[in-house]
């Protein structure tokens, strides 16, 4: 086709056959004169000499090539659901971006949009660092002297005040009941001494603490070692695993530094819930280079009677994903320009979308497709829920 079209088509400027060669510059492949571009490398046949016209007609005819392939994909997904994708595998591929590089785009650009809008940032200001310190019992302190009363007067907790409550009445009643008020007393304080002998001797000496939990083999000791970490960040600022190193002597080995990482990163968490959850979510675009491969196998499974191949349907849910993107980049913007919030109403279209698609890419029934469509988003949902969970709890303890 390209040697009948080339014939006619003796075109201008460097393609001029007076600068055809015999020989491809490129690859040195062997070459006619009705060739105008070479059948191995496909660079351009021609000998000429380049000239400043001719670079910047390349560099712009490449970029308005690249722009035509981009509309005619939009316009083709937007359009005509599952049939581009019905194009791509029967091999009109030259006129449509490479899907993978399309897909990967798309959810670059969705990644910057939602780093930048930072939608949770409200949820900064929940101040969970205080919340998780007043439900605790006993208020951290590290390097401070084992002075209960110097402790009590900073940070007045409730059972301070009950002790004080029950001495003011065993004054009252010197020559009554002291002994049941006693025992109650003594009861609370055994509830809060365990707690407290940990805390203290952690307090008093630090290093030797760790290194006693250290030797201790029980269940809680990455969590024992978490919550050492956690006092050391926050009331002797900690930075670094080296830190704690140095000035508590906390040995070098995987599990140290594990516990140390994870206990920074529940810190940071705390700090900036909003952030976090901003960040975690950004991540989702690139997540889904892992997930989609593994839902096509459902695909495919759902399809087992169709001539398609695992990479057709690779290449479908590639599509229907960067439909996707499509709309949720439409989305946020029009939420950020007329500060609407128009998600929901994109996914219902995009459910829309992907039932066509289903129904134009496999050519099966309404009945059939409805099935097929209840099953595959049953199991996205489920493995969505999963990745979900472990995205979250990774981005938790790696933050
Ligand atoms: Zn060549």
């Amino acid at each position: 086709m390209a040697k009948e079209k080339g014939k006619k088509l003796i075109t201008k400027g460097r393609y001029e056959l007076e600068f055809r060669g015999t020989a491809c510059l490129n690859c040195g492949h062997i070459l006619h004169l009705d060739d105008k571009y070479c059948p191995n490398c496909s660079q351009a046949n021609s000998t000429k000499k380049l000239v400043l016209k001719d670079f910047l007609d390349e560099f712009f005819s490449n970029l308005i090539n690249y722009d035509s392939k981009l509309l005619a994909t939009l316009y083709a997904m937007v359009i005509k659901p599952g049939t581009i994708t019905r194009d791509y595998i029967n091999g009109k591929r030259i006129r449509y971006t490479n899907p993978f590089r399309f897909l990967l785009s798309l959810a670059f650009l969705y990644f910057l949009l939602v780093t930048y809008g930072n939608a949770f940032s409200n949820l900064d200001d929940l101040n969970l660092k205080d919340k998780i310190e007043k439900t605790s019992p006993v208020s951290f302190s590290i390097n401070t002297t084992e002075d209960e009363s110097q402790d009590s007067l900073q940070k007045p907790n409730v059972l301070q005040e009950v002790f004080k409550e029950l001495d003011s009445v065993a004054e009252v009643e010197e020559n009554g009941n002291l002994f049941v008020l006693d025992s109650l007393k003594h009861f609370i304080n055994t509830k809060a001494n365990e707690k407290r002998l940990a805390d203290s001797l952690r307090r008093a000496n630090p290093s030797h603490y760790f290194s006693e939990l250290e030797t201790d083999t029980g269940s809680s000791r990455f969590l024992d070692k978490m919550e050492f970490f956690w006092e050391l960040i926050e009331k002797d600022s900690i930075k670094t695993f080296e830190d704690a190193n140095t000035k508590y002597k906390v040995s070098s080995t995987f599990a140290n530094r594990m516990a140390f990482n994870s206990t920074k990163s529940a810190n940071r968490v705390v700090e900036q819930p909003g952030t976090w959850v901003n960040d975690t979510i950004a991540k989702l675009p690139f997540v889904i280079f892992f997930f989609l491969p593994l839902f096509t196998i459902f695909i495919y499974v759902a399809y087992i009677r169709k001539k398609y191949t695992y990479t057709d349907h690779l290449i479908f849910s590639f599509h229907n994903q960067s439909l996707l993107f499509i709309l949720l980049i439409l989305s946020w913007i029009i939420d950020f320009i007329f500060d609407w919030s128009t998600a929901g109403i994109f996914l219902i279209l995009f459910s829309i979308y992907l039932f066509q698609a289903m129904r134009k890419f496999y050519g099966q029934g309404i009945f059939k497709t409805i099935v097929k469509y209840l099953f595959l988003n049953s199991v996205f949902t489920f493995l969505a829920i999963i990745t979900l969970i472990l995205l979250f709890a990774g981005s938790g303890f790696t933050y």
